[in-house]
Order: C-alpha cells, then sequence, then structure tokens
C-alpha cells in the first residue's frame, strides 16, 4: 500500500485521511502540533517545523506523495519537499495562494474581475492607497488570515492609523469593500492528466468573518454566474499545472463573478460533498493526487445544507442527531472556544 504524506492536521487532513483509508491507502501528517484533529484516523504523525528542510526531507522521502490541508508554508520548503518526492498541488501553487497580493494579481492577468486593490507595506501607503481606492475597504495582511483573522474594515480616511496597527503594520493590501448580494465558491478537481470536473457551486455565507452555512445548488443570481466563474477557475488551474481539488471564491455582483481568494485545497464549502455528492472533494483530491481517474462530481440528493458548528453550536449535537435527514460531523476537538470550528452538520433535503 502507498502511503499520503499530508502537511497539517487539522479538520481538512482528517476528512482527507478518512478518503484516503477508504481507498486503501495509509496517511502520515506532518504538523507543528503534538496531535490534533486528524491524528484520530491518520496512522503515523510527525511533529515538525514546516522551516526544517531536513526533516521536511525525511518526511517526503517516507510517503509516495505529499498533500497539504494548510496553505501557508514557507514556498523554499516547498521545494525541498519536491527535490525529494512528488508534491500535489506543486509549489507555483501554494506560493500563489498563501499571498493575497500574488493571488489578485494572478487572477488579473488572467482576465479575472477583483475588487480594486492597491499593495500596502507602509502607513503611507495605505494613506495614498486611500486616495485611489477610497475608504469604504478593508485592509488584510498579505499572508496567514482565515477566518476572516488578519483583516479589518475602514470607513473613513481617518481609519487609516487605526487600520495599520489594528493588523500588526505587516505587508497588507487594501481592497475596495465590493457591493455583492451573494458568495458562492467554484470547487473544482484537476486530475493529474489534466481532466478537470467541478461540483455545483453552493451558495455560501459568512458571518462575523467566518464560514457559516453552504447551501446547493444556489439560487439564480449565482447560477447566472457559476459558468463565467469555472472559466476563470479552469484558467488558474491550467496555468498553474494544477493536480488536486482547488477552491476559489467569489462575490456575485451587479458586475459579474469578483473573485475575492482561492484556496490550493479541499475547502470548508465543500464538505456538503460527503453526503451532497456522488463524490466528495476529499475522495476526489486522493484521487487526484495518487493519479487514479475522477470521480462523479453530481448532486446526491435535490438541496444540500452544510453548517458549521462553531463554538458552543456543538452542544446541539444530540439535537442535531435526533433529525434523521441530518450528518453529523464532529472533529474531535476538546475545548469549545469562541470562533473555532468544532465539526458541521449536513442536511439532504429530499
Ligand atoms: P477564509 O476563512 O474564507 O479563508 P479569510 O480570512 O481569508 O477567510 P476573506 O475570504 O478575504 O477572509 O474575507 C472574509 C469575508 O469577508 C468574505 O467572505 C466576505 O464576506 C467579506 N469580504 C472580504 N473581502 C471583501 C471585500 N473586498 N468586499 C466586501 N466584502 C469582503
Ligand atoms: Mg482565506
Ligand atoms: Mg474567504
Amino acid at each position: 500500500g502507498s502511503t499520503i504524506g499530508i502537511l497539517g492536521g487539522g479538520q481538512l487532513g482528517r476528512m482527507i485521511a478518512v478518503a484516503a483509508a477508504q481507498l486503501g491507502y495509509r496517511t502520515h501528517i506532518f504538523a507543528p502540533e503534538d496531535s490534533g484533529p486528524a491524528a484520530d484516523v491518520s496512522p503515523n504523525w510527525t511533529r515538525g517545523a514546516y522551516a526544517d528542510a531536513a526533516a521536511l526531507s525525511a518526511f517526503a522521502d517516507s510517503v509516495d506523495v505529499v498533500t497539504y490541508e494548510f496553505e501557508n508554508i514557507d514556498p523554499s520548503a516547498v521545494d525541498t519537499l519536491a527535490r525529494h518526492g512528488l508534491v500535489r498541488p506543486g509549489a507555483q501553487a501554494l506560493r500563489v495562494a498563501q499571498d493575497r497580493l500574488a493571488e489578485k494579481r494572478f487572477v488579473c492577468d488572467l482576465g479575472g474581475l477583483t475588487a480594486p486593490f492597491a499593495p500596502v507595506d507602509s502607513l503611507d501607503d495605505l494613506e495614498a492607497a486611500i486616495e485611489t481606492i477610497g475608504s469604504r475597504a478593508i485592509l488584510k495582511t498579505n499572508r496567514m488570515g482565515y477566518d476572516g483573522k488578519g483583516q479589518t474594515r475602514l470607513s473613513e480616511p481617518g481609519d487609516a492609523v487605526g487600520a495599520w496597527n489594528a493588523i500588526g503594520r505587516q505587508s497588507a493590501i487594501l481592497e475596495g469593500f465590493v457591493t455583492f448580494a451573494e458568495e458562492f465558491s467554484v470547487i473544482m478537481v484537476r486530475g493529474a492528466d489534466g481532466a478537470v470536473r467541478f461540483w455545483d457551486s453552493p451558495a455560501n455565507v459568512h458571518v462575523d468573518g467566518i464560514l457559516s452555512t453552504s447551501t446547493a445548488p444556489a439560487g439564480p443570481l449565482i447560477e447566472g454566474q457559476v459558468d463565467q466563474a469555472r472559466a476563470l477557475a479552469k484558467q488558474v488551474a491550467d496555468a498553474l499545472d494544477y493536480v488536486g481539488v482547488l477552491t476559489l471564491e467569489f462575490f456575485a455582483s451587479a458586475d459579474g463573478p469578483v473573485f475575492n481568494e482561492m484556496a490550493p485545497r479541499v475547502h470548508n464549502s465543500g464538505h456538503w460533498t460527503i453526503e451532497g455528492a456522488v463524490t466528495s472533494q476529499f475522495e476526489n483530491h486522493v484521487r487526484a493526487i495518487c493519479g487514479l481517474p475522477l470521480g462523479d462530481t453530481g448532486l446526491a440528493a435535490p438541496r444540500i445544507e452544510m453548517r458549521n458548528l462553531i463554538g458552543d453550536d456543538v452542544a446541539a449535537w444530540g439535537e442535531i442527531l435526533s433529525d434523521p435527514a441530518n450528518h453529523l460531523h464532529l472533529y474531535g476537538k476538546h475545548e469549545a472556544r469562541p470562533g473555532r470550528k468544532m465539526g458541521h452538520v449536513t442536511r439532504l433535503v429530499l
């Protein structure tokens, strides 16, 4: 049997490991923590720093393919990995997707629509960016942000100092605030042979910067913009010679789909595919990185709703299970801190 190496041991790694096990693969996690949600299902776990070239090389040598659930890994570390084994998706995808400025430039060069943006590396830069973009804007750190962390909203020019301090005075991007009615994601998989499949694009609702629900199929506004968004996503994947699941987030605006960000991995807005699609994003990710044919991405029910269980939401798990339409997923996290993703529930509406 072959072994899949996964960088990162959170819930995404856990769900990749479940899919891998079903297909007869073993998994080996490499993560900076002692343990995590993936430890319950992955037989092997190595604790190590993502910057430790020697440890990464040994890890790559010990597995058949390396993938990741966490994209914020130093590109030089990924280059190290790539010298010792097969890394899918590759270093180029990671380089682009872990840097907001790089990913927006990349997508603009391919003809995609984004919010107006400007690089910000100082308070002077921020004040100049507000002059051109306007003060209805969001300042985001270029790297490491997730679940709305590392970003702050501005509404007037006087907010510059506070915003610059709020994100910790680090390399950032100022984005004009996009007016949109709905948000959606394109979740796609590209095989080692370049074959591409898309799942239905869910409508995503965020609360306090964190994904709350994903519903498929989406309504007419999103459906009318999906083809254009998919075409862009395919261009991105082809340009990066991408292998695996790739997710792009969009705003459905009056001007069409506005690209927000991409994730070079399985994505929270695709968790509904475990029960709601013929083949889940996790299984197709494993199939793709292992060079296997891709599975059918069609819907398994007329309507599917995924809801994240964040912090204390998880206390309702018993009630959730009492409705037979619900599928409960708990990530095995012990402490229900506010804002922490503890699990999710997928509901098939027949
Ligand atoms: P994720 O957990 O999805 O990785 P993140 O921390 O990377 O989140 P973003 O996706 O950039 O953050 O932003 C979170 C949410 O904030 C978006 O889904 C959207 O609702 C809102 N948002 C972000 N950028 C803009 C913008 N330029 N205009 C309007 N709303 C925005
Ligand atoms: Mg993000
Ligand atoms: Mg996002």
